[in-house]
């Protein structure tokens, strides 16, 4: 080993443990990282069907997401990073219907005709307001101040619902504040529809590519490997358990799990961190994949106002130019009940049949349901965990869930090159 080289262990081959992997292996340290699937990617990675590689879940990147933007550029990916204006809806009433744009705001009954001006008067408001203050405000309060009664019940309220089911009247306004705040950089007020970033092919190019260049640099990659237990002696991890053998700590450790699972494999350690990181708040994801014969409708997203579970069918080949017809249908879910893959088939199938007729299940040429505990941070109003939690629980342990980010609250790519980069700079 050279002098000043570090030995790190990784968990985790997603987005945001291949940035720190490279960005080690870059400057000579030893990395190995270890990655429970068999290939790399996390949320990113892809899935076959219908013969192609395609995003296990949808991505895309807005227009001000510039870290992700420069990402690809130094990944020479610059001229298959697309951008196009897609179109935005609801379903309400088993109806699909346009919402993107002020014409289609007043068409709607989710909003009365003098919603326009709340919604004008909102949108100054979020430009004037000092991020800071909305952390201890929920959501729901805040809009019902700034938004008309009907916009609040009809749109708002099933959105967060959906999202965060029994979190909904808790969510922090900044979570919403910063959210509306990176839509607003892909809408104009009078265009129709949003101009969104894809990745020509699917952001799981990204995260190969970024494998590529990690294994290149020499680090060592263990797939199928699950770290199921994590040993800690006098406030510092001793080596990393797996099926596979016992792997010694080296000089730091990087987890790129969530809080709550990372708690769950500390052993023989029950400080307050793992106290507040056990209890953190996270929604599953349960996600039904559809291929289909045709397209469903003109939109890429439209967010579901409707009882039925899921809360978004997102056809994201509106991104493709093959004539491939793929849509995406989440559902986020708490607690972590998260099996039942059949029946979401047939719940899906069977809600699509309702919104958009001729479709049946005839329609849908293949199909895969994708689950994942700890997908969405639940970002709670007035919750210090935040600040509180450190990116260091043990001293040679460094952990970057969403959740650490503080006073970000945000679970998207740009957060992880965010994330990715703090954790390389603690490491010194
Ligand atoms: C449904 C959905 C849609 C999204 N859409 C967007 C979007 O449009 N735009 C955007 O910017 N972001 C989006 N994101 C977020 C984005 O995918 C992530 O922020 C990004 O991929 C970074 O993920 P990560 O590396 O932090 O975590 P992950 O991708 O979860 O990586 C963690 C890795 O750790 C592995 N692992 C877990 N436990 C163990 C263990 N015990 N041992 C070994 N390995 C383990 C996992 O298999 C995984 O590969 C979306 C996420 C989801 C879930």
């Amino acid at each position: 080993m050279n002098a000043g080289q570090k030995q790190v262990a990784i968990l985790g081959a997603g987005l945001t443990g291949l940035l720190v992997a490279e960005a080690l292996s870059r400057r000579g340290d030893a990395v190995v990282v270890l990655e429970r699937e068999a290939q790399p990617g996390g949320f990113c990675r892809s899935v076959n069907i219908g013969g192609r590689r395609v995003e296990r879940y949808y991505h895309h990147v807005f227009p001000n997401e510039t870290p992700v933007v420069e990402l690809l550029n130094r990944l020479d990916f610059a001229s298959d990073l697309k951008w196009f204006r897609v179109r935005q809806g609801v379903i309400q009433n088993n109806t699909a219907k346009a919402y993107d744009n002020p014409w289609s705001y007043l068409r709607q009954a989710l909003s009365p005709p003098t919603d326009l001006f709340f919604d004008l008067r909102f949108a100054a408001r979020i430009g004037a307001v000092d991020l800071a203050e909305l952390d201890r405000l929920p959501a729901l309060a805040w809009l019902r101040r700034w938004q008309s009664r009907t916009k609040v019940e009809r749109f708002w309220l099933p959105l967060l619902i959906k999202k965060f089911g029994p979190f909904a009247e808790r969510i922090s306004a900044r979570w919403l504040a910063e959210r509306v705040t990176t839509r607003q950089s892909s809408k104009g007020w009078m265009q129709r529809g949003e101009t969104l970033g894809h990745l020509a092919g699917g952001f799981f190019r990204l995260t190969d590519r970024l494998a590529e260049r990690c294994a290149k640099q020499g680090v060592t990659f263990q797939f199928g490997v699950e770290v199921q237990k994590i040993e800690v002696r006098d406030g510092r991890v001793l080596a990393l358990d797996t099926a596979q053998g016992k792997l010694p700590a080296g000089d730091a450790v990087v987890s790129t799990l969530a809080s709550p699972a990372l708690a769950g494999l500390l052993e023989n350690h029950d400080d307050e961190w793992v106290r507040i990181a056990r209890a953190t708040p996270y929604m599953s994801c349960r996600c039904v994949t559809l291929l289909l014969s045709r397209s469903l409708s003109p939109f890429y997203w439209l967010s579901n106002l409707d009882a039925a579970d899921f809360a978004a069918v997102i056809e994201q080949s509106k991104f493709f130019d093959d004539g491939t017809h793929l849509i995406y249908l989440p559902q986020y879910i708490f607690p972590t009940s998260i099996e039942q893959k059949e029946s979401a088939k047939k719940n899906a199938v069977e809600w699509l049949s309702k919104v958009f007729p001729p479709f049946n299940a005839d329609s849908v040429s293949e199909d895969i349901v994708s689950i994942d505990a700890f997908s969405q941070p639940v970002f709670l109003a007035g919750d210090d965990r935040q600040k509180w939690q450190t990116l260091r629980p043990l001293a040679n342990l460094l952990a970057t869930d969403a959740y650490l980010d503080y006073p970000h609250q945000r679970r998207t790519m740009n957060a992880a090159i965010r994330r990715a980069a703090a954790v390389v700079e603690l490491l010194g």
